[in-house]
């Protein structure tokens, strides 16, 4: 039997919270691990531990463990009783064939009626490494910490930590809708604030059948990476070419991309409301491109009635991209696709679109029959992981 201690550190400082938020992790955790051979998830004192037979899975489990917002760190655990003789002997065993490094032992007793004090246990279990394995201590620069955990009647050995994605587990902090585009920045947008345990929905525009299917094919493997780290989402797939199309009659080519921003951003606020979201997400970055300027934001912000988060706002590009290629969305990224915004809209742009001028642009248009027949001609698609979980 293989076991798992998952920690949440941030959790511990959220007070009376607390057991709801344990809750809301261990709930996903048996969903994120459904469709595996795991036979128990429960709390232990403060943190999680997962328990499954098949040692082959550990990789699996690792690598899925590794991405679930509101886990700090996880590591595979040697169960023993709780006796110091029987956790120096699991040590040794877990060392033993390795090159010495300095090491030393940290031992924590989370059930204090243990009679040996935790200062005592390091200092027997770390002199029996050094005496067996010729190991050399070393209390304040060690290479390799070896965590003992005491409980009631066991006590886990953790050789190798791993590492969390931190943050808070999906659920806690409500929900928004990002606006998801197929490029580099939106994913990671809605993964920022996916970290801090918001839901995140999403919803994608585009001008099929006046181009092509790509931005989707790229949004649906954009989503799915997503979701594998919140486990269950919903994709709006809004066609764009029809708002487009009138855009283009009445809009100076200069405020077409403001015009189309604040009509996605109309559109998506009212799919926001269905999904109780109570704000939207975008991967605006200032001076990225020339249409996302300060001024532009205004414009844009000026047609919203909720607030739209912008994570990446001030951010380079590099620091994204870097962002991009963890998470495992940067591949899909680059994909090359027709882009809806570059449809009909001129090579540079409006910088610096005044508010008096874009809203006497958008006036000329039936904007509420076009809200309204993009919102009909919606598609919603659902997204889980694991697939055929439960
Ligand atoms: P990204 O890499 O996210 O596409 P970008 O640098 O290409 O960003 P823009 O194309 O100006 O920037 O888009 C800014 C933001 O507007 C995007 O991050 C996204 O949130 C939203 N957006 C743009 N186009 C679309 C679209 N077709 N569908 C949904 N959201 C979009
Ligand atoms: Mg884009």
């Amino acid at each position: 039997m293989t076991s798992v201690i998952v920690h949440y550190k941030e959790l511990a400082l959220k007070g009376r919270n607390r057991p709801w938020f344990h809750q809301v992790l261990v709930r996903s955790l048996r969903t994120l691990l459904s469709d595996l051979d795991v036979v128990h998830v429960a709390s232990v004192n403060g943190r999680i531990e997962v328990r499954f037979p098949d040692e082959s899975q550990w990789g699996e489990v690792k690598a899925r463990l590794a991405r679930l917002p509101g886990i700090a760190n996880f590591a595979r655990a040697v169960q023993v009783p709780a006796d110091v003789d029987a956790m120096a002997a699991v040590v040794i065993e877990g060392l033993r064939g390795k090159t010495p490094r300095p090491f030393r032992i940290r031992a924590k007793r989370a059930d204090k009626r243990f009679p040996v004090p935790s200062p005592e246990i390091e200092r027997r279990v770390g002199a029996r490494v050094h005496t067996e394995l010729g190991w050399p201590v070393n209390l304040s620069n060690p290479d390799v910490t070896v965590r003992i955990e005491v409980l009631t009647v066991d006590a886990f050995v953790i050789i190798d930590r791993e590492q969390g994605v931190g943050g808070l587990p999906i659920g806690t902090g409500g929900k928004a809708l990002c606006l998801l585009s197929g490029g580099i920045d939106s994913p990671v947008a809605a993964w920022r604030i996916l970290r801090r345990g918001v839901k995140v929905q999403l919803v994608h525009f585009h001008s099929y059948p006046i181009l092509d299917q790509t931005s989707q094919e790229k949004v649906r493997e954009l989503a799915d990476t997503l979701t594998r780290c919140q486990l269950r989402s919903r994709l709006y797939l809004v066609p764009f070419g029809p708002v487009q199309k009138q855009v283009v009659v009445t809009v100076p080519p200069a405020l077409r991309v403001v015009i189309y921003r604040r009509l996605m951003v109309r559109i998506a606020q009212r799919i926001a409301e269905r999904v109780h979201a109570d704000a939207l997400i975008t991967g605006d970055v200032i001076g990225q491109v020339a249409s996302q300027t300060i001024e532009n934001i205004r414009a844009i912000d000026d047609a919203a009635t909720m607030p739209i988060l912008r994570p990446l706002v001030g951010f380079d590009k590099e620091d994204i991209t870097l962002e991009a290629i963890r998470l495992g969305t940067y591949q899909t990224s680059i994909i090359p696709d027709q882009d809806c915004c570059s449809l009909f809209t001129p090579r540079y742009p409006a910088t610096r679109a005044g508010i008096e001028q874009v809203r006497a642009a958008e006036a000329l248009l039936d904007v509420e029959a076009l809200v309204a027949q993009a919102l009909q001609d919606t598609v919603v698609e659902e997204r889980r992981f694991p697939p055929k979980g439960k």
